[in-house]
């Protein structure tokens, strides 16, 4: 199945971006931009001089003062090394502030995501823009950008010095451009491509990798390590030709520039010592312009071998803003919540075109109401579950809270009316207040104390050394799956929504501790809504009401006293567990 990967930006999106970021701090830009245009002017004092002192050991002029001369260009170059050292600071200065921009905005809309897109996208294209591609921004940024801006500006100085030597002085050296231009341009055209191919088969190969580690203990139980060998080879193989395309442009345009650097250089002695042999130019001017045409292949050399980087740049660029152009998953609407019950009306998905999963589901739940939702494995209850929680929209039908459909909610508000807690949680790097704030920023110790203990945490909380001040995640304290569980219902806890659905929120602590749990849980959330999806039969024991999802379908509602009366399929589900689960 081919994969949905996020979006990548376009050319002129990448282009306007950058603009607008070079642009947005003119006082920085011009200062940089102004030193190294000073540093370029006195770079080209030194073959003036030179020039002049042939022309005079030509002349066989008497006084040739070496000396001096050799005094005033040490002069012009110690002045050269300060003012670059300056302008180096300068752009480097406004490299870093731009590129903390880019990595903030960047940040906002990896967080701005719809849940949705993350999902289907995997995680390792997400890990690989997050990682390399802001690993290769950055060196574009801290070094391509500014690098190309002293080039551009040194060589159009060197130009502009030439062209005022003698206007014809600077027509040999246009040899050369063709060659460049040519092969630049055949470079130019398949680089970007190239580069962004480089990029997303490296991002397969993460995403491989991170699913193989990820998932050891399940391919060693069903064998399946051949195939994930395989499919690491074949990530790998991909990989490496997309590596070699671009290193196979790089090795024809590398050598024929090396070679468009120096044939300037040469015409300019030659041709310019015919102009002389003729006598349409002096000694002075070929000298110089031979000079300056020498001192360009530096800054062109920059300007090309940054060019490159700038591809590689572009291409990541292109990748973090095409973040921003993942469509919205929802289309915010004026209409507030008019009240607090929940209702699932003719609700259809599909994960796949035509293989509905859920076949018109219809549901209400009132406002303060316990709900438990049982069935087979695979019946659709999780998925029922994102859809009631609003991280899905409905194929066809409606989600609504209080009249207004879950999707036209913008998000902080949605989630200020119903959130999800499933199975899979993270442990933020951070301590334990920090890891609860999260839900509620401005929260009091007291509050999250109050949080931990309905989640009958507070006591191991308690015993840390550090209490809510220890380091837990990665790299810090380690907390059991059941613990980070029981983190994850404390930020509920504390984000205090009216309505809350859980998946399996309680499957890895063991079982006489999470009915304990889920009762000092409903204790705390009374009154709110809690739709919760169970394979332990008691907590639909404990609900108001059971809805026994099969098929993806309600098959059966009602309390669990009318369900067991009616001898249908929750009754033998019942019946099953109770004897076994005594
Ligand atoms: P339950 O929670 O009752 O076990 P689920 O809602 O997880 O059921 O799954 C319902 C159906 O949807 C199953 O057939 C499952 O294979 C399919 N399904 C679940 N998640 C996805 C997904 N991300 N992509 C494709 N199919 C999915």
């Amino acid at each position: 199945m081919a994969r949905e990967i996020l979006p990548v930006a376009d050319r002129a999106q990448v282009r306007a971006y950058a603009r607008r970021l070079m642009l947005q701090h003119p006082r920085e830009l011009v200062l940089a931009l102004g030193l190294h245009a000073l540093a370029a002017v006195t770079g080209l004092v030194t073959p003036r001089l030179l020039g002049g002192l042939v022309q005079d050991v030509a002349n066989g002029t008497g006084d040739v003062r070496v000396d001096v001369v050799a005094l005033a260009i040490a002069g012009f170059v110690i002045a050269q090394a300060v003012l670059i050292r300056f302008a180096v600071f300068a752009s480097s200065r406004l490299g870093e502030k731009v590129l903390a921009e880019l990595r903030e905005d960047f940040v906002d809309q990896v967080l701005g995501l719809p849940l949705s897109t993350v999902e289907g996208a995997g995680s390792g294209d997400l890990i690989t823009r997050t990682s390399r591609d802001v690993d290769a921004l950055s060196r574009t940024v801290r070094h391509a950008v500014p690098e190309t801006l002293i080039a551009v500006v040194t060589g159009a100085f060197i130009v502009g010095a030439v062209v005022l030597v003698g206007p014809v002085m600077a027509l040999p050296a246009l040899i050369a451009v063709p060659l460049l231009w040519g092969v630049t341009r055949w470079y130019l055209n398949r680089a970007r491509d190239g580069y962004l191919r480089e990029n997303a088969a490296y991002a397969d190969m993460t995403e491989g990798l991170a699913e193989t580690v990820d998932g050891a203990r399940t391919i060693e139980a069903l064998g399946l390590q051949r195939r994930r060998h395989e499919r690491a080879d074949r990530d790998i193989a991909r990989s490496l030709a997309a590596e070699r395309y671009t290193l196979g442009l790089r090795m024809v345009w590398f050598p024929a520039v090396e070679v468009g650097y120096v044939i300037p250089v040469v015409s300019t002695l030659l041709i310019g010592g015919l102009f002389y042999i003729e006598g349409w130019v002096d000694l002075v001017q070929v000298t110089t312009a031979t000079l300056y045409v020498q001192q360009l292949i530096d800054p062109l050399d920059r300007l090309l071998s940054w060019v490159d980087e700038l591809q590689v740049g572009g291409a990541s660029m292109a990748r973090l803003l095409g973040v921003a152009n993942v469509p919205e998953d929802r289309t915010p609407g004026a209409a507030r919540p008019g009240g607090k019950d929940l209702t699932a009306t003719g609700v259809r998905y599909a994960y796949r075109e035509d293989r509905d999963v859920l076949h018109g589901v219809d549901l209400e739940v009132r406002q303060g109401e316990r709900l438990a939702m049982v069935g087979p494995s695979g019946a659709g209850k999780s998925t029922l579950g994102r859809l009631l929680a609003g991280i899905h929209a409905p194929r066809t039908g409606a989600v609504a809270v209080g009249g207004v459909p879950l999707v036209e909610l913008p998000i902080d508000e949605l989630r200020g009316e119903v959130a999800l807690v499933t199975q899979e949680h993270h442990v933020f790097r951070g301590t334990v207040r920090e890891n609860l704030l999260i839900a509620r920023p401005e929260a009091a110790d007291a509050d999250v104390w109050r949080a931990l203990a309905a989640v009958a945490a507070r006591e191991w909380v308690e015993a840390l050394d550090e209490g809510l001040d220890t380091l837990v995640g990665s790299g810090g304290q380690t907390v059991s799956p059941a613990q980070a569980q029981q983190l994850a219902l404390a930020r509920l806890v504390l984000a205090d929504p009216h309505t809350l659905v859980l998946d399996e929120a309680t499957s890895l602590i063991d079982p006489r501790a999470a009915r304990h749990l889920e009762r000092s849980l409903a204790a705390v959330l009374a009154g709110r809504t809690v739709i919760a999806i169970a394979h332990r039969l008691y907590t639909a024991h404990d609900a108001d009401r059971v809805a026994v999802v099969e098929d993806g379908r309600i098959t059966e509602l009602g309390s669990h006293d009318e369900l067991v009366a009616a001898g249908g399929p929750y009754a033998a589900l019942w019946e099953s567990w109770h004897g076994t689960a005594k």
